[in-house]
């Protein structure tokens, strides 16, 4: 296939480690044989931290790293859930082990920020959390707003310089999910010169449990419609999600998405741009 891909989250390293299964083939939504269909995938591969990892989240982080490279998979390494990161050492070890980006919560709160899950809205980023923050900034590695809470989502934006990369989020506007992003939370996407990841889940697609690829399609024209032509790429959330829309069963079907925009006449530019381009800008500049 003619398309570049490049997708900024999964958690399939979970599946590998855990199930001890191959990278080359298997059942899961990614593995290299159907990656290598396309000119070039590239692929952000999350350590996910479980909560049931939250006392051993450095151990859980090791284990999956290794996977990573013993399996020698490839890809862009990153972090799910921040439990880990218990000093700024310890934060700059993870970036020379090849962490590119880190979501520094999962769903619920932590010392760090908190998640999606946290009752109280008035919790954000904590005082340790804005060291974390300036440190990441200031070595380069990038901050992945997808989990977050709205209060974290803003106090960050008000103090990190980096662009704001939410790897696997939708927009609220089109399905009112907490996972997804409001207006406003985009627009700072846009102004920040960032990217929004579309997840594949149905649930976030369009909250009735069942999906398809024009549901996908929904979410790009709305964010197209906020400027977003150089602020949308795909995090379609594999191997994380206990189902996908009709007509893509993994990482081998991404190309029908890129098919159907381009059926409703949008560019080949916009089509690279969405596909790979956005987020290729961020990770590797240009
Ligand atoms: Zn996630």
């Amino acid at each position: 296939m003619n398309y570049k891909i490049f997708d900024a989250h999964c958690d399939t390293l979970c599946l590998l480690n855990d199930l001890g299964a191959s990278f080359e083939k298997n059942n899961f939504h990614i593995d290299r044989r159907r990656m290598e269909q396309y000119d070039r995938y590239t692929q952000v591969f999350a350590c996910f931290i479980d909560p049931v990892y939250k006392n051993s989240a450095m151990e859980r982080f090791i284990e999956l790293s290794d996977t990573f490279y013993s399996q020698n998979i490839g890809g862009i390494l990153s972090i799910e859930g921040g439990e880990m990161i218990t000093s700024l050492k310890v934060l700059r070890s993870l970036a020379r082990q090849g962490v590119r980006i880190a979501a520094l919560t999962w769903n619920s709160s932590n010392h760090i920020a908190s998640g999606v899950l946290e009752p109280d809205k008035n919790r954000g980023l904590t005082e340790f959390g804005k060291t974390v923050v300036r440190e990441m900034n200031r070595i380069n590695m990038l901050i992945d707003y997808s989990h977050l809470n709205d209060k974290s989502f803003f106090d960050i934006a008000n103090i990190s310089n980096a662009p704001i990369i939410a790897t696997h989020s939708n927009s609220r506007a089109v399905c009112g999910h907490p996972r997804n992003l409001t207006d406003e939370q985009f627009k700072l996407i846009v102004k920040t010169g960032g990217c929004a990841g579309i997840n594949f889940y149905p649930l976030f697609l369009n909250y009735s449990g069942h999906a398809g690829i024009d549901d996908i399609v929904k979410h790009i024209e709305h964010f197209m419609s906020l400027g977003g032509e150089r602020n949308i790429g795909i995090g379609a959330d594999f191997d994380g999600v206990d189902y996908l829309p009709e007509g893509i069963r993994g990482c081998g079907e991404v190309y029908k998405v890129l098919d159907r925009l381009l059926e409703l006449n949008y560019t080949e530019e916009q089509v690279n741009n969405i596909s790979h381009g956005n987020f290729e800008r961020i990770f590797y500049g240009g």
